[in-house]
């Protein structure tokens, strides 16, 4: 079994998306460990895009991530980490998610696209640590 944190971003939250993809998570077959509705510090939010510092988009994702309440989860299941991206799309919403995947169904633009999880059980670790201090390990 693997474990995978889960962002429901400030779009998700602000368009009334939260039961629906708490659904799709359900019906996939991922169990809910954690779950806290927040809003991110500014430290967080660059602790979790520290790969995307020096990026053009840098700034306005950090702006967007710690503009309202979020939904921070950590889903567990049998390669929870690919289950999860595999329900949430591609990266961009038009390009690469297709119908029926979260973004797909959902986003429009690269930068709101709705959901995060994490792309390796090594990175899982890590958010899991940075959000929910007390589930390390
Ligand atoms: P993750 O699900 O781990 O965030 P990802 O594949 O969705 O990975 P990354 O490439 O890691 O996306 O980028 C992180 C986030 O930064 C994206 O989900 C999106 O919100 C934003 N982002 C990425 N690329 C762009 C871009 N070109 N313009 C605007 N925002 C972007």
């Amino acid at each position: 079994t693997e474990r995978t944190l889960v962002l429901i971003k400030p779009d998700g939250v602000k368009r009334n998306l939260v039961g629906d993809i708490i659904s799709r998570i359900e019906r996939k077959g991922l169990s809910i460990v954690a779950l806290e509705l927040k809003t991110a510090s500014d430290e967080v939010a660059r602790g979790h895009y520290a790969e995307h510092e020096g990026k053009p988009f840098y700034p306005s994702l950090l702006e967007f991530i710690t503009s309202g309440p979020l939904v921070a989860m950590v889903l567990e299941g049998h390669r929870a980490v690919a289950a999860f991206r595999q329900i949430a799309g591609g990266t961009d919403p038009v390009e690469k998610a297709v119908p029926g995947t979260i973004r797909g169904d959902y986003a429009l633009e690269t930068q709101y696209n709705i959901v995060h999880g994490s792309d390796s059980p090594e990175s899982a670790e890590r958010e899991i640590a940075l959000w929910f201090p007390g589930l390390a390990g």
